[in-house]
């Protein structure tokens, strides 16, 4: 097998993995340019590639080779120019897949009716009409009204944090189309993921087009960019960003941020960023206190047009405490069950739909989760992981699964060793303290955490 047909083999089974827009933003351009003493070399076009392909797909490629190839052990990338456009000839087969995921979408989620508006890619479901306001996030949302009013100069940026599911991406959506209303379309406001800000920059530079994409971005009055700390470890990204950022702010042009963590606390993100994120407003969104879970799912049952008495709506916002979303889907389903049966679930029969959808739908960070993606992380067995064994290799991943479930869990000290291979508590005290050390200046290990986290979050 040539490097070539070595790749396509790999490439299809990539394909298989991850989306179709980040297959061919990450993929193109990309082969084998050395396959030797088990380690092969990929080629990539540029250092934006290359970053993402380290950070994030590292795993993902290898073990795609090692199914065709079992004696492959690394992979590196180079950065170097190959003939143009090799696109690859795998994508036929990603159609299809995108047609089969776009479905089970459209089955979870039976109300969506709204359409994402093509140039400021802002959803006009997410208002401030049918935003419910708490001492939760009254802060937030008093500070995202007032922008509206007052654009680049009052809070410059605005940055929102909070957990998952708490109304972020609602709130800085709400706020453009605010903006888009209020202003008469005459400002150019546009709303995009962190992730895709990074996709389009590797393109523009992969097509020579980076002076259009900071044109474009320059033009902007209102930038609103999500989840900013997907931007973490992402140094030419943040490059780019920076200077965007910089571009923008000395016009008075207004920013809009939302992240899940507080910018000190991203913890690769470049110094300069941080000072700029925090040099405006800062506000968080903590949890909803149980009268704001009852209010929104008042409005959400509002929105679909469904009566459902305040009984059962306690009973749901009692159960589900930590996450709208996961609120939200707890009530379309009892609306579907409603629809499907003809009546409304009496309370037994909704514990029962409730108790049967925290799985799927909250993700609920276990200790488990956490010692399997640090497994996933370090290709290691979890069997490893959690036995007595005193190998050399094992110590560390070891240590950092200790760290990751005392920040994330606050488990107890001696309730980790037990779980990490029946250690004392003292053996994960120093493990913690250790790690909690060593990220003070290793990046890479701040770079590590911060993946293994994304892991675990996200997926
Ligand atoms: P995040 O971006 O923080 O993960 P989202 O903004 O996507 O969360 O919110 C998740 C769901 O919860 C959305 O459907 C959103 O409309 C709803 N939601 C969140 N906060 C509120 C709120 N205060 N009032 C009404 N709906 C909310
Ligand atoms: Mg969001």
């Amino acid at each position: 097998m040539t490097n070539h047909e070595l790749w396509q083999a790999a490439l299809g089974e990539i394909e298989l993995n991850i989306s179709k827009t980040n297959f061919i933003t990450w993929f193109r351009n990309t082969d084998i340019i050395k396959a030797k003493d088990n380690s092969v070399t990929i080629a990539v076009p540029n250092a934006f590639s290359k970053e993402w392909l380290e950070n994030k797909y590292n795993k993902l490629i290898l073990r795609a080779l090692r199914n065709v190839s079992p004696e492959a052990k690394d992979v590196d990338f180079v950065i170097s120019t190959l003939p143009s456009s090799e696109l690859i000839p795998a994508l036929i087969g990603a159609s299809a897949k995108s047609t089969k995921r776009k479905g089970t979408e459209e089955i979870g989620q039976p109300f969506q009716e709204f359409e994402i508006n093509k140039e400021t890619h802002l959803n006009p479901k997410y208002t401030f009409d049918n935003f419910i306001v708490g001492s939760f996030n009254e802060l937030a949302q008093a500070a995202a009204r007032a922008i509206t009013k007052n654009l680049g100069k009052l809070y410059n940026p605005l940055f929102i944090y909070g957990g998952v599911g708490l109304g972020k991406t609602h709130l800085i959506q709400a706020v453009g189309n605010e903006i888009v209303k209020n202003y008469n379309n005459e400002k150019k406001v546009c709303y995009i993921s962190s992730e895709k800000f990074t996709s389009e920059l590797v393109d523009a530079l992969y097509n020579g087009q980076v002076e259009e994409f900071k044109n474009t971005y320059r033009q902007i009055d209102v930038l609103i960019i999500d989840d900013i700390q997907f931007l973490a470890g992402k140094e030419k990204t943040q490059e780019e960003f920076f200077h965007t950022f910089n571009a923008l702010y000395q016009n008075n042009k207004q920013i809009i941020l939302s992240s899940d963590r507080p910018p000190q606390a991203i913890s690769t993100l470049e110094e300069r960023l941080k000072s700029r994120f925090s040099g405006g407003m800062i506000a968080d969104i903590s949890l909803p206190d149980l009268e704001s879970r009852i209010a929104i799912l008042k409005e959400k049952a509002h929105e679909k047009n469904f009566e459902i008495n305040d009984e059962i709506l306690n009973h749901i916002a009692n159960y589900i405490q930590k996450n709208i979303r996961e609120l939200e889907g707890a009530l379309n389903r009892i609306i579907i069950s409603a629809k499907i049966h003809n009546s409304i679930p009496s309370l037994p029969e909704i514990s029962k739909i409730l108790s049967n959808i925290t799985s799927p739908l909250s993700k609920k960070i276990s200790y488990k989760i956490i010692i399997q993606a640090v497994a996933d992380f370090y290709d290691i067995s979890t069997n490893h992981l959690i036995n007595r064994c005193r190998k050399k290799e094992l110590v560390y991943p070891r240590q950092v699964a200790m760290f990751l479930i005392r920040e994330e869990l606050k488990s107890s000290y001696p309730f980790i060793g037990e779980k990490l291979g029946g250690r004392d508590h003292t053996t994960v005290m120093y493990a913690c303290e250790k790690i909690t050390k060593e990220l003070e200046n290793n990046e890479s290990l701040q770079q590590e955490i911060n993946l293994i986290k994304e892991h675990f979050y996200n997926t």
